[in-house]
């Protein structure tokens, strides 16, 4: 893979690509994207992912997944039915999955059941984790800390503070930097200034979170430009540290990006 800026986290399966997807990939590889990474949410998601990841095998790979927010009562039967595609696709990591209690504390347990689950197959698939953590850093940490998977992985969307990130890195994993960071209400680009980019990766979230001139728009992978920069100048340097740096850490924490 030529060196450029990793989307490691882009939901490009969304039904807001559809219309202008080969547009979308156009932009995005003019401005240096050399690959993206789909998560998945959901069963219904799984057959898109699919779809991307078998069409565009050199710029679209693929994670197995169920998200903390699609976690049903039936969840294992979720999971099963997940889990027979693990062998279909060479998928570079086990994710979305994590604690939302955002949007609903009451599903906690079956959240942290499916989180479990998911922890120890991914163990077993020696794959890492990317995580979708919201108003629930602490018992994340926790179960990460009870079933540490040893292949690392990723906080997705990390919009921690200066201690929580130290605890990401304690357990030897990274945090996924995308459009919040050039949010004016944050205090992301101080905690990088002090942490560096050695535990950094690139994504947008698409077609969530665009970044600073783009907000209430789609977000897309070209956008990461935009965040590049302000990466750049909240850590001192050349933007093109931060693409040489995320690139590397992005193939050091999914490996699979290169086979
Ligand atoms: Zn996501």
């Amino acid at each position: 893979m030529n060196l450029g800026i990793i989307d490691t986290h882009a939901h490009l399966n969304d039904a807001r690509f559809k219309e202008d997807w080969a547009e979308m990939r156009q932009r995005a590889k003019d401005q240096g994207v050399v690959a993206t990474i789909l998560p998945n949410v959901d069963v219904d998601t799984l057959p898109e992912v699919q779809k991307y990841v078998s069409s565009e095998p050199k710029w679209c790979f693929g994670m197995l997944g169920l998200h903390p927010c699609s976690v049903e009562e039936n969840w294992q039967e979720q999971l099963n039915a997940i889990w027979q595609h693990s062998n279909q696709v060479n998928w570079v990591a086990i994710g979305e999955i994590g604690l939302d209690l955002y949007w609903d504390k009451t599903s906690l347990s079956r959240q942290q059941d499916a989180l479990d689950w998911q922890l120890i197959k991914a163990a077993e698939m020696d794959l890492p984790v990317c995580l979708h953590t919201r108003n629930a850093h602490a018992e994340t940490v926790a179960s990460l800390q009870r079933l540490r998977p040893p292949a690392g992985g990723v906080f997705h969307c990390f919009t921690g503070n200066y201690s929580e990130a130290v605890q990401v890195f304690d357990l030897d994993m990274y945090i996924g930097i995308g459009g919040v960071v050039t949010y004016k209400q944050t205090e992301l680009r101080e905690v990088l200034a002090k942490v560096g980019l050695n535990r950094v990766v690139l994504e947008t979230d698409s077609p969530y979170l665009p970044p600073v001139p783009h907000r209430g728009k789609r977000n897309e992978p070209s956008w990461l430009t935009e965040v590049v920069h302000t990466i750049a100048q909240a850590c001192r340097c050349h933007p093109q540290r931060v693409i040489e740096t995320t690139f590397q850490n992005a193939l050091t924490v999914y490996p699979k990006l290169q086979n």
